[in-house]
């Protein structure tokens, strides 16, 4: 069976999006200056919001869509 179109894109949106989300986890870690360390926070909450709706997004379609 093909998936369907529109649950591919969804995918590959939540995986950029949890791709980024991990990236900027790893800058965290890195042990930066406070200044760019509270930045980066904000940058990694966002980035955390970013891939939580892709994912609601993609659970959602495929309650409706059955697909
Ligand atoms: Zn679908």
């Amino acid at each position: 069976m093909k998936i369907c179109d529109e649950k591919s894109k969804l995918i590959q949106r939540y995986e950029a999006a949890a791709r980024a989300y991990a990236a900027s986890i790893r800058e965290l870690q890195e042990g930066l200056p406070k200044l760019d360390y509270e930045r980066s926070f904000l940058a990694t909450e966002e980035a955390r919001y970013t891939s939580e709706l892709a994912r609601a997004a993609l659970l959602q379609h495929i309650r409706h869509h059955h697909c």
